[in-house]
C-alpha cells in the first residue's frame, strides 16, 4: 500500500500543463493565465481627482475663498487653467485641470455665490491620482500561471482583454462498472441501484474546472468494459472510471488495464476510505480506477484526480492539492489503526480556532453521510484514537460557513 502523499507525486509527475487557447474574458475566470499582460497604457491614464470636490493651486492659492471657474464632470476635458484665485469644481475620476495640483474635498467648503471658503489649504497632490501612479504603461499586470479570478478579470477588462490565453481544461471522461447499475432516469429492479458515482464525479470534475464527459455503465465484463475503456479515449484528458478495480471475483479492471497495453503507476494506497485506488498510463491518456463505494470514490477524486485537473489547467504548484488546517475536534474519533483513517465531517472556524465535527458514520458506502461536510479530518496509521479538543490535521474539500 503506498501512502498517500507519495501516491500524490506519481499521479502529478505523470501530468503535464495543458497548452493554451483563447477564450472569452469570462469564461476565463476560474482558469489560468497561459500569457503576461503587460499594461496598454498608464493607470490612471491622466492625472484626475480622487474625491468629488474643489481643485485647487496648493502651492499659491490666497488662503479664504477662491472663485469656481467651471464644473469638471469625469468624461470632460477641463476647459481652462486654474489660475491664482481661481478653483474648479470636479467630480472623482474626472480630468485635474492645468494649474491645479490638489483637490479640497466638498465636505470640507462652504460654497457660496461662485465662491468657496475653506480653512487650510491642503498639500500639493491630496486627493490627487497621478497619470501612471498605479501602474506605468508597459509594466507587466499580470504574469503566465495568474489563477483569473474576479478581480483578475477586471485588470484584463481594463486593458482591453475580451479574448484571453489560458490553459485548456481536461476532458474528463467518466464510466461507471458494475452489473447492478442502472441508469439515472430507471426505477432500479430489487438488486440494482442508480449510478450515482457518474454524476458525483462529474460534479467534481466541474467543481475542479474540469470538462465532464459522462460514458454511463459498463457491465461486469471485460470485454465490455475494454471495449467502453477503448472509447471513452477518444477526445479525452483522463479517464475516470467507478467500481470493479478491488480484489471481488467480478472486479476486471486491473485486467482489463494490463491487456490494453496500460502502464499501471499504483494500486492500493495506505488509506481509508478508498484503498482499493489505481492509477495507469494509457498512451497520452491517464486513467484512475476509483472504488465504487461512494464515499470512497469521490474522496479519491478530491486526494488524487483534482491535483491532476489543477495542473494540467496550469496553476502553480500551492493550488493543485486541497489546503490542510489543524483543527480541534469537537468529539472523540477512533479508527482500527491499520491504515490512515479519515473522518467526513465539518469543519469551520470561530474565535478560538478551527473546529471539527466528525460524522456519525464512517461507513464508505453511506452516501447519505456525504450531505453537508466539507472537510475530513485523519489519524495516521497506527493511531487508533483521538480526544475530543485534540487538534488533527483536516483536508478542506468544500466551502465553509462563517463562523
Ligand atoms: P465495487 O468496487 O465494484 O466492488 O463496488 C463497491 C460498492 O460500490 C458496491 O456496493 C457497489 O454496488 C457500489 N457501487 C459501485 N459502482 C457504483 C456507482 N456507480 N454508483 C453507486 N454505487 C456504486
Ligand atoms: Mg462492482
Amino acid at each position: 500500500m503506498i501512502p498517500v502523499e507519495d501516491a500524490q507525486k506519481l499521479i502529478l509527475a505523470a501530468v503535464e500543463a495543458a497548452p493554451a487557447e483563447r477564450v472569452d474574458l469570462l469564461a476565463a475566470v476560474g482558469r489560468v493565465l497561459a500569457e503576461t499582460v503587460v499594461a496598454r497604457t498608464d493607470f490612471p491614464p491622466y492625472d484626475n481627482s480622487a474625491m468629488d470636490g474643489y481643485a485647487v493651486r496648493a502651492t499659491d492659492a490666497p488662503l479664504g475663498t477662491l472663485e469656481v471657474i467651471e464644473v469638471i464632470a469625469a468624461g470632460q476635458m477641463p476647459d481652462r487653467p486654474v489660475g491664482p484665485g481661481q478653483c474648479a469644481r470636479i467630480m472623482t475620476g474626472a480630468m485635474l485641470p492645468a494649474g491645479a495640483d490638489a483637490v479640497i474635498m466638498q465636505e470640507q467648503v462652504q460654497a457660496a455665490d461662485g465662491r468657496i471658503r475653506f480653512e487650510g489649504l491642503p498639500e500639493a497632490g491630496t486627493n490627487v491620482r497621478r497619470r501612471g501612479s498605479f501602474h506605468p504603461a508597459g509594466a507587466p499586470l499580470l504574469a503566465a500561471g495568474s489563477p483569473i479570478g474576479p478581480g483578475e478579470a477586471a485588470i484584463l477588462a481594463a486593458n482591453g482583454r475580451s479574448f484571453v490565453a489560458v490553459h485548456r481544461a481536461p476532458a474528463v471522461a467518466i464510466l461507471s462498472t458494475g452489473d447492478e447499475l442502472v441508469p439515472i432516469d430507471a426505477l432500479p429492479g430489487p438488486v440494482q441501484i442508480v449510478d450515482s458515482n457518474g454524476y458525483g464525479l462529474a460534479a467534481q470534475t466541474r467543481a475542479a474546472g474540469g470538462i465532464p464527459r459522462l460514458l454511463g455503465i459498463a457491465n461486469d465484463d471485460p470485454a465490455v468494459i475494454g471495449e467502453r475503456l477503448t472509447a471513452a479515449l477518444d477526445g479525452a484528458d483522463f479517464v475516470l472510471t467507478s467500481g470493479g478495480a478491488s480484489v471481488g471475483q467480478f472486479d476486471y479492471l486491473p485486467q482489463v488495464l494490463e491487456e490494453l497495453g496500460a502502464e499501471v503507476v499504483l494500486y492500493k494506497i495506505n488509506m481509508k476510505p478508498g484503498k482499493p485506488l489505481l492509477f495507469a498510463r494509457l498512451g497520452r491518456r491517464l486513467v484512475w480506477g476509483l472504488p465504487g463505494n461512494p464515499v470512497s470514490s469521490l474522496f479519491c477524486f478530491w486526494q488524487f484526480v483534482r491535483p491532476a485537473i489543477r495542473k494540467f489547467q496550469g496553476y502553480p504548484e500551492p493550488f493543485w492539492r486541497l489546503p490542510v488546517v489543524l483543527a480541534r475536534l469537537d468529539a472523540p474519533v477512533r479508527s482500527k489503526g491499520d491504515r490512515r483513517t479519515y473522518f467526513r465531517g465539518q469543519v469551520r472556524h470561530g474565535a478560538d480556532g478551527w473546529l471539527f465535527q466528525p460524522n456519525r458514520t464512517d461507513n464508505s458506502g453511506d452516501l447519505a453521510s456525504l450531505a453537508g461536510i466539507n472537510a475530513f479530518a485523519w489519524l495516521e496509521a497506527g493511531v487508533t484514537a483521538a480526544t475530543e479538543g485534540e487538534a488533527i490535521p483536516v483536508l478542506l474539500v468544500g466551502e465553509f460557513a462563517a463562523a
